[in-house]
Parts: structure tokens; C-alpha cells; sequence
């Protein structure tokens, strides 16, 4: 076992890296909020932007040189296999020149042909 960079206990290639490679589809939109988490982990911009809902993607996804992401909590979840529409509360933990700081933020998600995208956040 291993821990993933979503905060999760894993095994090899299990949990956010099957989603990142395209091997599985993400069945709730949790499972897919920890992979966009990782992806930033990653700096995995194409797949934060497959992920993005087409009305809200944005054309790049910047990445700040001075952020390290190194913790993740969720707090709450709420979208499954048969649901439309979900959404998200977690904690995101990142360094900035040694400094710690808390991203508490609510994202919304929308399921379309089966697969999670999301919509957009409102931090809280
Ligand atoms: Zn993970």
C-alpha cells in the first residue's frame, strides 16, 4: 500500500492514476475531483482541461510556479453512477514559500454521456 497524492490509501496504479491514464472512468464525481486534485498535484494540464465542462474549460490552466499542493480532505460528496449533477466540499492544504495555506472550496460537477466534468466552484 501506498498513499495517493489525493490523500488516499492505494495500491500501485489503483485510485487517481487509472483515472489520469484513461484505464477507468470516474463512477462519482469524488472520484473525479480527486483526480483533478492530483492532476494539479501533476501539473496535468490536458487532463484538468478534458475534465473541464465545455461551457467553463478554460483555454489553459495556469499553474503557479510557487504552489505545492501536499494535502487534500474531503468533506463532503454527493453524485454517483445515477446522477446527473454532484458536487464536492473539500480542504486543499498548499505551500507557498514555506508558508501553509487552506483552499476550502465547494465544486460542482455534471455527468454527460457518463462522465464526470466539472462545472465550476465557489470557495466557501
Ligand atoms: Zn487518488
Amino acid at each position: 500500500m501506498s498513499i495517493c497524492a489525493c490523500g488516499q490509501p492505494t495500491v500501485a496504479e489503483a485510485c487517481c492514476a487509472a483515472i489520469l491514464s484513461g484505464d477507468e472512468q470516474a463512477e462519482t464525481c469524488e472520484r473525479l475531483m480527486r483526480a483533478r486534485y492530483t492532476a494539479y498535484v501533476q501539473r496535468n494540464e490536458s487532463f484538468l482541461i478534458a475534465s473541464w465542462h465545455p461551457s467553463t474549460r478554460p483555454k489553459t490552466v495556469p499553474f503557479d510556479a510557487l504552489t505545492r499542493w501536499i494535502g487534500l480532505k474531503v468533506i463532503h460528496s454527493q453524485g454517483g453512477a445515477s446522477d446527473a449533477s454532484g458536487e464536492v466540499e473539500f480542504i486543499a492544504t498548499f505551500k507557498q514559500q514555506g508558508k501553509a495555506y487552506k483552499m476550502h472550496e465547494r465544486s460542482t460537477f455534471v455527468r454527460e454521456q457518463g462522465q464526470w466534468l466539472y462545472l465550476n466552484g465557489t470557495f466557501l
